[in-house]
């Protein structure tokens, strides 16, 4: 789960890693009474979970609360990379004389967290990892010992930081790390971590991902989630305990297993369909949970057919076909369907499902090949 800029840099601030003043406001008079308080320039900074907002015009500064009151508006309307700004970040302006890049991340093959910076820090950093990997700066760090000080100075001797900065820069890597262990991010990361003309450091830019499956231990985390941003259907399957992913294609998937699902989604392609999600109802899914799925694959307006893929072993055959001709109870459509069902219960599932008029199939393979013809419209 991404955190936005703003929910990341109050993380951040928690653990001692000093942040702009600000404030988030989502109309245009809240953003003119944060630039009141704040007293002075401010820049308004539009709050989606994409990068590159300064590039593409989500960032602006104003000079007066009077010009926030008349450039918030202007954000808020904005869409970037197809997201929606409804939320802008106010914070001061602050006098920039240097851009670091300072970020933590899981390298998987290390088995080991990784702390990164560069001294080519700010907005092209992913140019700067492409094109001279050799100016960013890593260290892995032992998950058992963590950061250590020595560590932490290292890195500053490697991209160069002024010895004044040291101490203030020993703290701002401890408190990222901190941050990053507490919440059990995947990422946390700052960029630019800023020298101000004043010379101090603070992190002007702030994003946190959290591992979805650490959510359960941090709820106030869990809160911080962004539901504007998510397919409501999304949403929907996370309550009842459904992985659900929309896809582009045109083909549903009904499947019991991760592993099944995505073999599901492969052989649809191999016999040229693409699939329209991904969806594990998961093991043991009783009738109820298979209709909440089927209504949540047949929102999608793209979808042409659905193939419905159960290898029954503790989720049973007949459970399936119940759930799915309760949602068709409900859900009145004329979308062709294809059945494969085999194992447990299979032969009571088959022959409910057959009074409804559904395409069978005995192997995945002819399955797979008859959704992609009446997708087709064949
Ligand atoms: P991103 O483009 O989504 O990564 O957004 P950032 O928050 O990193 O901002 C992009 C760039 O805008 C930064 O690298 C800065 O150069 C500039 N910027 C952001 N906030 C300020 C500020 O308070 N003062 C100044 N001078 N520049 C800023
Ligand atoms: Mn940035």
């Amino acid at each position: 789960m991404k955190l936005h800029e703003y929910q990341s840099k109050q993380i951040f601030s928690r653990f001692g890693v000093p942040i702009p003043k600000g404030h988030v406001a989502a109309t245009a008079a809240e953003a003119r009474q944060v630039a009141e308080e704040l007293g002075g320039r401010v820049v308004i900074k539009s709050q989606v979970l994409v990068g590159g907002r300064g590039k593409a015009g989500g960032i602006r500064l104003a000079k007066s609360p009077k010009e926030a009151e008349e450039v918030a508006p202007l954000i808020l309307a904005m869409e970037l990379k197809g997201l929606p700004v409804r939320k802008v970040l106010v914070d001061e302006a602050v006098p920039i004389s240097k851009e670091i890049y300072l970020g933590i991340t899981n390298d998987r093959a290390m088995r080991k967290p990784v702390i990164m910076a560069s001294a080519a820090g700010g907005v092209d950093i992913e140019e700067i990892a492409r094109q001279s990997p050799e100016k960013i700066i890593k260290i892995h760090i032992d998950p058992l010992l963590g950061l250590r000080d020595y560590q932490a100075r290292d890195i500053a001797v490697g991209i160069d930081l002024p010895r004044e900065h040291w101490r203030a820069f020993l703290d701002v890597a401890r408190g990222l790390w901190k941050a990053y262990l507490e919440c059990d991010a995947t990422l946390a990361e700052i960029n630019p971590l800023v020298i101000t003309a004043d010379n101090r450091l603070l992190a002007l830019d702030g994003k946190i991902i959290i591992d979805d499956n650490a959510l359960f231990r941090h709820p106030d985390l869990a809160d911080m989630r962004d539901m504007d941003i998510e397919a409501p259907a999304e949403i929907e399957a996370r309550k009842y305990g459904l992985s659900y992913i929309k896809l582009d294609g045109q083909i549903g998937c009904l499947v019991n297993g991760a592993g099944l699902a995505m073999a599901t989604m492969d052989i649809i392609k191999l016999f040229g369909g693409e699939p329209s999600n991904f969806l594990d109802v998961g093991g043991g899914a009783t009738s109820d949970k298979v209709a909440v799925a089927f209504r949540i694959i047949l929102t999608d307006p793209n979808v042409r057919a659905v193939l419905i893929n159960i290898f029954g072993g503790i989720t049973r055959g007949d459970e399936v076909a119940r759930g799915i001709l309760a949602a068709l109870k409900e859900v009145k459509t004329s979308i062709p369907m294809v059945v494969r069902l085999v194992g447990t219960n299979a032969e009571e599932g088959r022959r409910l499902l057959a009074d409804a008029h559904m395409i069978t199939a005995e192997t995945l393979a002819e399955a797979a090949q008859k959704v992609v013809a009446v997708a087709k419209g064949g």
